[in-house]
């Protein structure tokens, strides 16, 4: 898989050859001198508390289908994190909220789109009563605190475990 992504120049089409640049080995394009640096997608993942209970949504597709996970998702170019927080809200669960708080970070290595950086974060919720499913949704709902499902990703369960270290 990560052969055939990369197999191709995005600069001028040619073949990707590898070469070691700067400590690691890169792909490369022999015909444009380019160098194709790789780096992690940051993600917006978000507790969204009311109470003692926090939103997860089950999600619809893989990976980790059908499992419990944090609202969240990639920030796209050109976002800063508080607009993808509020943009993937807005999609998975139909909810406005703003973030109060930078949890922290976890780093997800070799996923399914290979390496992801998720940013933790606090959301505020205004009104939870217009919550509902969005596209790439199965469900949303809100679960106590101190009796969550497994989470479809390790960090997840980790960014979970600062928002409880955050409130204790
Ligand atoms: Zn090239």
């Amino acid at each position: 898989m990560a052969m055939a992504y990369m197999e191709y120049c995005s600069n001028c089409g040619e073949k990707n050859s590898e070469m070691f640049v700067e400590g690691r080995h890169r792909y490369y394009c022999n015909h444009c001198d380019t160098v194709h640096y790789e780096n992690p997608k940051p993600t917006a993942t978000l507790i969204c508390p009311k109470g003692k209970e926090i939103l997860l949504v089950r999600r619809k597709y893989e990976p980790a289908k059908g499992f419990w996970c944090l609202p969240g998702g990639f920030i796209e170019l050109g976002e800063t994190p508080q607009m993808a927080a509020i943009r993937e809200l807005k999609e998975e669960t139909n909810l406005n909220g703003n973030i109060e708080k930078l949890l922290g970070h976890c780093s997800h290595f070799n996923s399914l789109f290979g390496d992801v950086l998720l940013l933790g974060m606090v959301m505020k919720i205004e009104d939870f009563s217009i919550m509902q499913p969005g596209d790439d949704a199965e469900d949303v709902k809100l679960f106590p605190l101190n009796n969550l499902p497994v989470l479809a990703f390790r960090c997840h369960t980790e960014i979970v475990e600062m928002y409880r270290k955050e409130i204790s």
